[in-house]
């Protein structure tokens, strides 16, 4: 069994990780920067396993009392930072939670591990109720920040720990891994990982995601059937985006992918590198109907909507002129 081998990608962590723990080297405060489910907590969670391992190597045993806590979320030297207000980490959680216990020794293992996960909503406050425990820490101590912006977390904290940065992941590796571990079958896996963008963690919740599913129906039969519809049928389809709640903007991408392979198709008759294959006969149909200049217009208007419903322009306003400039090109 070998944890660290489970973690796709990111190399450079990795390698810094199981160096720290060849050479005993571990700091006393980590932060893992990166996108939501890029698999911060997972690598977190293998070098906390892999600290507290009895058998002290620079791979987690899974065997010993140690790991087998870690895995089931019981160490109890394996602290996670949990919060009361779902926005924001304060000054009292972080209060109660290390620096009133720090300096109790850990129960069981060599270390005592905090792990802090959303470190952006950590409040400015509660920044500086951490920094006591950064500038001071006992010997056993180490702690993790997770987050998606390092940016929110004050220079005085960011002095005292080592960044660890997430890296997008390879497509190639991405597809790989959805394949073979998760056996999603190849179209399928295409799809996700055109929308994961190197994130292995959104990769795999597109797969296993029905809602997701359900999105690309809609939203492919909308394309497919868009240049033949009356006016009252597509303002139809735009109060089923809305009644749903589908996520506009995998929606909105999902058009764009689609566009992008009508492109891709128009310019080299390919079918090989189309992200939708399986809808080659729709695709090739639309790429005969539109010229150059049109699809230009639709992707611009594609671009145009989603910052523009990023700012909260009126919804409906937004994909009628948007849907109708697909119609007309
Ligand atoms: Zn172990």
């Amino acid at each position: 069994m070998s944890y660290f081998s489970e973690i796709v990608g990111q190399e450079q962590i990795k390698e810094y990780m199981q160096n720290a723990l060849k050479t005993g080297n571990v700091s006393h405060a980590y932060i893992i920067n990166g996108e939501k489910s890029s698999g911060k907590e997972f690598i977190a969670k293998i070098f906390a396993m892999a600290m507290q391992c009895e058998k002290g190597e620079i791979e987690p045993c899974g065997e010993c009392h140690s790991c087998k806590q870690a895995l089931s979320g019981n160490q109890p030297d394996i602290v996670r930072i949990t919060h009361e207000k779902p926005n924001s980490i304060g000054i009292d959680d972080i209060r109660t939670q290390i620096n009133s216990e720090v300096s109790i020794k850990p129960y069981s293992s060599p270390k005592k591990i905090y792990i802090i996960n959303e470190g952006e909503k950590i409040t400015p406050q509660g920044q500086n109720a951490l920094l006591k425990t950064l500038e001071e820490p006992p010997e056993y101590v180490v702690i993790f920040i997770l987050t998606t912006n390092v940016e929110a977390l004050l220079p005085t904290i960011l002095s005292r720990c080592v960044v660890l940065d997430m890296k997008p992941v390879a497509d190639k590796t991405v597809k790989e891994f959805l394949m073979e571990t998760l056996h999603i079958p190849d179209y399928k896996a295409d799809i996700c990982v055109a929308f994961a963008r190197g994130n292995v963690g959104k990769a795999k919740l597109l797969a296993t995601s029905e809602e997701f599913d359900n999105i690309k129906e809609e939203a492919i039969t909308l394309l497919k059937y868009i240049s033949d519809m009356e006016i009252h049928e597509i303002v139809a389809a735009i109060k089923k985006i809305k009644d749903f709640k589908l996520d506009i903007n995998d929606y909105m991408d999902i058009l764009s992918i689609w566009y992008r392979d009508v492109l891709l198709f128009k310019a080299t008759n390919d079918v090989n590198h189309l992200i939708f294959k399986e809808e080659i006969q729709y695709i090739k149909k639309v790429a005969r109907k539109s010229d150059y200049e049109g699809l230009e217009k639709i992707i611009k208007a594609l671009d145009k909507a989603k910052s523009r419903l990023n700012a909260n322009v009126n919804f409906d306003l937004v994909m009628e002129l948007l849907l109708l400039t697909i119609k007309e090109n």
